[in-house]
């Protein structure tokens, strides 16, 4: 027996085989379903036995319509007998249907599915799950999950995802998955984990798993294959990133910072608090990282207001007072100008040693380059760069662009990584002479250890998980409707009156920076003219000038504007401890960990401090019916769960555990992290576990072959699966 021209016998069938084979050749499939299927995003034979079924219907659960208990979620397997469109009042459709099984009859309504009347014939099988109500003396269920499940036998029935549009049924996708397993038997399936770990983490082979996920004998055996079969999706992950990170490690020579000098310990003498442990020991991890010769590729994860500044500081210091530069990247001008004014402050009266001066030091140089740095000054923070007279550069993606020289890059800081990819932080190590720079990636939206361990995977990861003593918590509300609005004004008039002050944030407009800015003098006209007039109002947007936004930013942080009316530059950085409260407007149009990174702009000082979430009445109509549990379902209405999150907590890390799952992980990770797979069985969210062994086990395998050349097939699978893509993934660093 051959497939597709590859002959049996032969040595069992790794996922290449598979690749190279097209769906043409399984039984059924002609010119007219290849199409279907192709616009189904299958064109192998690897891509049809990797369409993992999206359900199993154990039958063994099922109920008969007699035995129904009204209220239960049920699963029923039944017959068609008549299908019915109904005209009803409105726009809504409804078409109803009455089913059966031996046992009697049922009715069931679907709302809105208009296209059940064509899908529902009479006489086909289907599973229904759902919960059915008493109506009208009767059983009647409203809005099932239905499954056409055709006349299969077998205990357990995978259901595929179908096509409406290309018209593929689940029974056909099961039939062909059926069909290339069957043909795959005889030789089957190669096994890439080394036997060992396989042996020790219990998990079944390939072969047995890629058949029992797509026709298991049981549920618990179904369970069993999808963990092997998640496994492999985190291996592959996993052990691109390891060998990418042992890559650098080996191959690239960092400078060998010294820790003796006294600079750093004068930094921390001078600051008017003690350090908290976890800055004690995030420094630590880093100095040591710093003090070896190979560069340092390192994320702090700290949540907003951990003070992860002072470590960001301490560690461009360590490069400074060893004769090297320190460069600090953030993601907005806005952001490199507060940054710049910040570390200026902290570094004020500071000292380096300089040979060339008759008082043998000279003050430490901090100079900003961004874009609208520009003229003379640019020149001569360029040649202070060139010439080393600049000891710590803070700006944009300005620094790493062409024409901006370094002396001894030494330390490279990038804060907010949500915006800087993996390409930009390549692109500052670059920036080196010689030796690579040690790169330290802060990020103030956590995301949980194992994503951080895919998603960042060639990062070493410390924990800043402690905010400096005397905070006192945000007390978050929402404020939905015109109604509630009025109150929020209430509350800022009367902490204005206190004498503390407050910000209100304008309506976020990703698509234009222009329109923000209108938004913004808009809000702050309709402010001072109606709920807050009489106030000291100022404001503050991205297309100010440098000049005009840090004189604004003195005047609230002197106390001469009562208002801060802002768009989302004041994300990070500002630090303003009598501001109190704050209310973001048309909140649900941000994003959680921007809600939460703008909310850490108060609960800075002594006082108790509010965040007023403020958006409009819902405006979606409240749903009528059950919604069904199932795995994938979620109620779409209701109040908006990210809103509800924030109000909840004030832990950065626990809403990143919130974030994750509604968001899911997908969005976490870059299109040359997901390889062409993707993960189709693995959550970085659920599988946690899986992820953990997947990382071991990627160490395992990558410490003891560094380019797997014992690992033949586990080889031509990270290249099939993550190459076509983004070859230099995988070959270059
Ligand atoms: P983030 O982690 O959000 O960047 P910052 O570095 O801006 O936090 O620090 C937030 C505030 O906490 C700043 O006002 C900073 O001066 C202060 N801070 C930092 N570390 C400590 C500490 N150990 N004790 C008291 N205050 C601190
Ligand atoms: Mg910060």
């Amino acid at each position: 027996m051959t497939i597709g021209g590859v002959t049996a016998g032969g040595a069992p069938i790794t996922l290449p085989d598979l690749e190279a084979i097209s769906v043409g050749v399984l039984r059924g499939v002609g010119e007219r379903r290849a199409a279907a299927l192709e616009a189904f995003g299958i064109t192998t034979v690897l891509d049809l036995v990797t369409t993992y079924p999206r359900r199993w219907i154990d039958r063994s659960a099922q109920t008969s319509v007699a035995d129904l208990v009204p209220e239960r979620p049920q699963l029923l397997l039944v017959t068609v007998r008549t299908v019915e469109k109904r005209p009803t009042r409105g726009r809504r459709s409804m078409v109803t249907a009455t089913v059966g099984d031996g046992t009697g009859r049922l009715h069931v309504v679907f709302f809105n599915q208009p296209w059940r009347e064509k899908q529902l014939r009479e006489g086909l099988e289907i599973a229904l799950f759902g919960r059915a109500t008493v109506y009208r003396g009767g059983l009647q269920m409203t809005n099932p999950l239905v499954d056409l499940i055709g006349d299969r036998t077998g205990r357990i029935v995978p259901v595929y995802p179908q096509s409406e549009k290309v018209q593929i049924a689940t029974w056909e996708m099961a039939g062909w998955v059926a069909e290339a397993l069957r043909r795959c038997a005889e030789r089957t399936l190669a096994d890439p984990v080394p036997e060992a770990v396989r042996a020790r983490l219990k998990m079944m082979s390939r072969h047995v798993a890629l058949n029992a996920i797509h026709t298991p004998e049981t549920m618990a055996e179904k369970d069993e294959a999808r963990r092997r079969l998640a496994f492999d999706e985190l291996l592959r992950v996993q052990l691109v990133l390891v060998m990418r990170k042992r890559r650098l490690e080996r191959e690239q020579r960092g400078v060998t910072h010294v820790l003796d000098g006294d600079l750093v310990h004068r930094f921390h003498a001078g600051l008017p608090y003690a350090l908290t442990g976890a800055q004690q020991r995030v420094i630590a991890e880093i100095e040591r990282d710093l003090a070896a010769p190979h560069p340092m590729h390192r994320l702090l994860q700290g949540d907003v207001g951990a003070g992860k500044t002072v470590v960001a500081v301490s560690a461009l210091l360590t490069a400074v007072q060893g004769g090297h530069q320190g460069a600090l990247m953030a993601p907005t001008e806005v952001l490199a100008e507060q940054h710049a004014t910040g570390v200026r402050e902290l570094l004020d009266g500071f000292v380096v040693s300089d040979s060339t001066n008759l008082f043998g030091d000279r003050p430490v140089r901090v100079e900003l380059l961004t874009n609208r740095v520009t003229g003379a000054e640019r020149k001569a923070v360029l040649e202070g760069l060139a010439e080393g007279t600049v000891d710590i550069a803070i700006g944009t993606h300005a620094l790493i662009q062409e024409g901006v020289k370094f002396a001894s890059l030494g330390v490279a800081v990038v804060d907010e990584q949500h915006r800087f990819g993996v390409e930009q932080r390549a692109a500052l190590r670059d920036k080196a002479t010689d030796s690579v720079p040690d790169v330290l990636v802060m990020t103030a939206t956590p995301i949980p250890r194992t994503a951080a361990m895919t998603v960042y995977g060639d990062l070493d990861v410390s924990v800043l998980d402690e905010l400096p003593p005397g905070r006192t918590p945000i007390h978050t509300r929402s404020a939905v409707g015109p109604l509630l609005e009025a109150e929020v004004w209430e509350d800022v008039r009367s902490e204005v009156a206190a004498g503390r002050q407050a910000y209100v944030v304008c309506p976020l407009i990703e698509e234009s920076d222009k329109l923000e800015v209108a938004s913004a003098e808009e809000t702050l006209a309709r402010l001072g003219a109606g709920e807050l007039a009489g106030l000291r109002l100022g404001l503050l947007h991205g297309r100010l000038s440098a000049a005009d936004k840090a004189a604004t930013m003195d005047e609230f942080r002197a106390g001469a504007i009562d208002v801060l009316v802002a768009t989302t530059v004041i994300e990070v950085g500002v630090d303003v401890p009598n501001a109190t409260i704050m209310a973001i407007l048309d909140a649900d149009r941000f994003g959680i960990a921007q809600l939460h990174q703008l909310r850490g702009r108060v609960g800075r000082g002594r006082h108790a401090s509010r965040c007023w979430l403020v958006t409009g009445l819902q405006q979606s109509e409240p749903d009528l019916f059950d919604e069904v549990e199932t795995a994938e379902g979620r109620s779409a209405s209701g109040p908006n769960p990210r809103i509800e999150a924030l109000v909840a907590s004030t832990d950065g890390f626990e809403l990143a555990e919130v974030d994750l799952e509604l968001r899911g992980e997908g969005t976490l990770m870059s299109t040359s992290q997901k390889g062409r797979s993707d993960l189709r069985l693995a959550s970085l969210r659920k599988d946690r576990e899986l992820v953990e062994l997947a990382r071991a086990a990627a160490e395992e395998i990558v410490d003891a072959d560094p380019e797997l050349d014992t690992h033949v097939i586990l080889r031509a699978e990270l290249e099939l699966l993550f190459s076509d893509r983004q070859e230099e993934f995988l070959t270059k660093s």
